[in-house]
């Protein structure tokens, strides 16, 4: 058994601490630790209210700046974790690591690490930050999992399930993540969206031809016809496991897509054109000084607020070509989830369902000893198998669509 410290108390760490609490048998005790310590005791709240727990102990909620590298290792600590879940906001994981190789505790994040300073981060994202600590890792023996969340973290398992098992030479991986579902609200992001803002405001970033492309948003659009949610049109974006499986495939081309509505792109083009996506301050008249995307965020729904009416599905993929034995191949390997199941489950909507269910998918093999590298690893770069069939059970099963059909699969 090994305790679990969960960090962030936002909607992906919701569905953590449920999926840790199913599985305290295999995991040890549970911590749940953020700067606002009533959203930490909501979550545990919901826990015993789903009476979700599999085994009766203890789930503990701390205040946290998890910026303060010093304070993330003392509460590591106290709790004598061993394993640290990071779903807290971008802005902490650099800390959040450091504390880890300090203490000898497992490190796993769902995104990469951002300077809150800028306004986008740019490729190379993982070697930007995160890579830079490899060295670290192996030396204390530090088991890091970067980007084990649906997208990065599920998508790079099913790249390397492709290069596994159904593709001798890859010559491109496209990641699809289409949202079919609905909120039902006139406008809101499914994440922070500040977050989400970010991701969009950039130069576009893909991987083909050996080298780093670049576009403007919503410059490259594709239609995909997708199992269960059909016909959805999409648009090329940034996404940090481009830049991981692209170290790993150089030789393929790797790109993002994601899908957008008509509706959002309307609202998002006129909010960045008045500037209210800026992160600078700016003053008022009456001389008071705003950051507008603060602002933005501030009158938006609450994303964790849209769970108990959101509708629908989501179908997130990775669709893999090349060759197998000679002959021209492709697969898409995907999973669907449904958001009224997720919130059934765990009080939460699916991209936080999908998102917050692999990380303690992780944390359960290195508890068993399977995943426990010891050293920092990307998703793609561990056995996909133990992991995908883990989900399987776990609410995110795999399927795989090629020529042979299209059909569960299982390990
Ligand atoms: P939320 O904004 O809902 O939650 C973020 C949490 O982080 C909040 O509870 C916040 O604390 C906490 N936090 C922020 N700063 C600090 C700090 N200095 N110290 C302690 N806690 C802090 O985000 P989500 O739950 O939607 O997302 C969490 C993470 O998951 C993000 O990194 C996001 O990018 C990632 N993600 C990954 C996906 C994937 O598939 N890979 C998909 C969706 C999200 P408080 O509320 O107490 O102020």
């Amino acid at each position: 058994k090994k305790n679990v410290l969960i960090i962030g108390a936002g909607g992906v760490a919701q569905v953590v601490a449920h999926k840790c609490a199913q599985n305290n048998d295999i995991l040890g005790d549970l911590h749940i630790a953020s700067r606002t310590v009533a959203k930490c005791e909501a979550i545990i709240a919901s826990v015993h209210e789903k009476g979700a727990m599999k085994v009766p102990g203890p789930f503990q909620a701390h205040g946290l700046d998890a910026t303060d590298t010093g304070a993330v290792a003392a509460l590591i600590g106290a709790t004598r974790a061993q394993i640290v879940i990071n779903v807290g906001s971008p802005f902490v994981n650099m800390s959040v690591l450091d504390a880890c190789i300090t203490t000898g505790a497992a490190y796993m994040d769902t995104a990469i690490h951002e300077d809150p300073a800028k306004i986008c981060e740019a490729p190379p994202w993982y070697a930007n930050y995160e890579w830079k600590k490899r060295d670290a890792c192996k030396a204390a023996g530090v088991t890091a999992i970067l980007g084990v969340g649906f997208d990065p973290g599920v998508v790079n398992a099913y790249a390397r399930l492709a290069e596994d098992r159904f593709i001798d030479k890859i010559t491109s991986i496209d990641i699809v993540d289409i949202n079919a579902g609905s909120h039902g609200r006139w406008f809101s992001t499914n994440f922070d969206p500040e977050i989400n803002f970010r991701e969009f405001t950039g130069t576009v970033y893909s991987w083909q031809k050996g080298a780093w492309q670049e576009n403007t948003m919503f410059e490259v659009g594709r239609e995909w016809d997708l199992p269960v949610v059909g016909k959805q049109k999409s648009y090329m974006t940034g996404h940090d496991e481009v830049h991981s499986l692209a170290n790993r495939y150089p030789d393929a081309d790797v790109r993002f897509w994601m899908g957008f509505g008509d509706h959002y792109i309307n609202v998002f083009t006129v909010l960045k054109n008045l500037g209210l996506l800026s992160e600078q301050p700016v003053k008022t008249a009456e001389g008071q000084e705003v950051i507008p995307l603060k602002v933005v965020k501030a009158v938006l729904p609450d994303p964790a607020s849209l769970a108990p009416d959101y509708t629908g599905k989501t179908c997130i993929g990775t669709l893999v070509k090349g060759e197998k034995d000679g002959k021209p191949a492709e697969v898409f390997v995907y999973n669907i989830a449904d958001h009224k199941d997720a919130f059934n489950e765990v009080g939460s909507q699916g991209i936080s369902y999908t998102a917050g269910v692999p990380p303690v998918a992780a944390a359960i093999l290195i508890a068993q000893g399977t995943w426990d590298a010891g050293r920092m690893v990307n998703v793609e770069d561990l056995d996909p198998a133990p992991f995908l069939d883990l989900l399987n059970g776990m609410g995110l099963p795999t399927r795989v669509k090629d020529a042979a059909g299209d059909r569960d699969m299982t390990f």
